[in-house]
C-alpha cells in the first residue's frame, strides 16, 4: 500500500497533474521487423526438434537464426519463464527491461525480444500469438508480460523464509548448468530477467502495485518466434502453474509446456539479413 503524502499539494497541482504523458519510445521509431516476410514463411515451416520443460523443471534448446520456435501448452494452464541467449556468447541476453521500455510491459505479435547492452539489437520477433485477442483486461492486466523478473527463492526466503529450489530462477540455473557445463555458481550469473511467457499479469490501477491473476491459456495455444540471431532458449515451467495463487511451493498444479524448433523453406528467406551489432561507437565521451 501506498504511504499517505506528507506534502501538501502545491497550487497548480490539478495542472501538473493534468499534463498529458507522451510514449517514450514510439514503436514506429524502431526499425520495423518485416513481418509480411515472416507471416509467409511460417507457412511452410518443417519440424526439426522438440523438447519438454517438465513440471518446476527447465529446458534448454537451439536455435539457428532464422529458424522460428514455439512454445506450447500442453496437459494443462502454465506459465512458462524463458531467457535467451547468443548461442555464442552468453554476455549477449535478453534484456527485459529495455524491452518493456520499447514495446511496453506485455509482447505480442509483432514485438520484438532485444538484447542487453553493448549489442542492444533484436534476438527474436514474436510471429504468431493465440491469445493475442486478451488484450487487457478490466483490471490492466495483459499476457506475456516483461514486468515481473522471474520466482526466485531469495524473494521466497526474505518473504517466507526457507529454502524452496524449484523456482523458476534456480530451474533456468539447472538447465543452464547441464547445457553448458558451468558450474552452479557460474551458470547462475547467466539467468537473467525472463519473457512470462502466458502469464497474465499487470499493475493495480489505484496503488501500482503488481499483480497476477490465473492465466487464460489452454492447452493448444502457443507463442511463436523467429530467431534473428543464432539462440540458445531456456524455459521453466513455473512452480505457480497458471499463477492464479501463488508461487515457490509444490501445491500448485503444475504442468509441462513444450518447445518445438522449425526450419523455414530452402530459400524462404532470400534477402532476409540478421540484425548487426549496434551502432553506437562505445567511446562514451572518451577519446
Ligand atoms: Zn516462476
Amino acid at each position: 500500500m501506498k504511504r499517505t503524502p506528507e506534502t501538501p499539494a502545491p497550487d497548480d497541482a490539478a495542472v501538473r497533474l493534468a499534463i498529458k504523458p507522451v510514449i517514450c519510445y514510439p514503436p514506429e521509431t524502431l526499425p520495423a521487423p518485416n513481418l509480411v516476410l515472416y507471416a509467409k514463411v511460417r507457412q511452410s515451416l518443417e519440424k526439426v526438434s522438440e523438447a519438454i520443460a517438465d513440471p518446476r523443471e527447465a529446458a534448454t534448446f537451439h536455435v539457428p537464426a532464422g529458424y522460428f520456435f514455439r512454445i506450447t501448452s500442453v496437459e494443462g494452464p502454465q506459465v512458462g519463464d524463458l531467457n535467451l541467449w547468443n548461442a555464442h556468447d552468453l554476455t549477449e541476453r535478453f534484456y527485459s527491461g529495455k524491452t518493456r521500455a520499447l514495446h511496453g510491459t506485455h509482447l505480442t505479435t509483432g514485438d520484438r525480444m532485444w538484447s542487453s547492452f553493448p549489442m542492444m539489437r533484436p534476438m527474436a520477433t514474436v510471429t504468431h500469438d493465440t491469445l493475442d485477442w486478451y488484450g487487457f483486461d478490466e483490471f490492466g492486466g495483459s499476457v506475456h508480460d516483461v514486468i515481473g523478473t522471474r520466482c526466485d527463492p531469495y524473494t521466497h526466503n526474505l518473504l517466507a523464509g526457507g529454502h524452496y529450489h524449484h523456482c523458476c530462477h534456480s530451474n533456468l540455473i539447472r538447465a543452464l548448468a547441464d547445457e553448458t557445463g558451468l558450474p552452479l555458481s557460474e551458470a547462475e550469473k547467466h539467468v537473467h530477467d525472463v519473457l512470462n511467457v502466458f502469464m497474465c499479469t499487470g499493475f493495480t490501477r489505484d496503488t501500482g502495485q503488481y499483480f497476477m491473476k490465473a492465466s487464460p491459456v489452454r492447452p493448444g495455444d502457443f507463442i511463436e518466434f523467429f530467431a534473428e540471431i543464432d539462440l540458445l532458449g531456456a524455459l521453466s515451467a513455473c512452480p505457480g502453474g497458471d499463477c492464479s495463487s501463488e508461487h515457490s511451493s509444490d501445491t500448485a498444479a503444475c504442468y509441462p509446456l513444450l518447445i518445438e524448433v522449425f526450419k523455414p523453406a530452402e530459400g524462404a528467406l532470400a534477402g532476409w539479413q540478421a540484425p548487426v551489432a549496434n551502432g553506437y561507437d562505445r567511446s562514451h565521451g572518451r577519446g
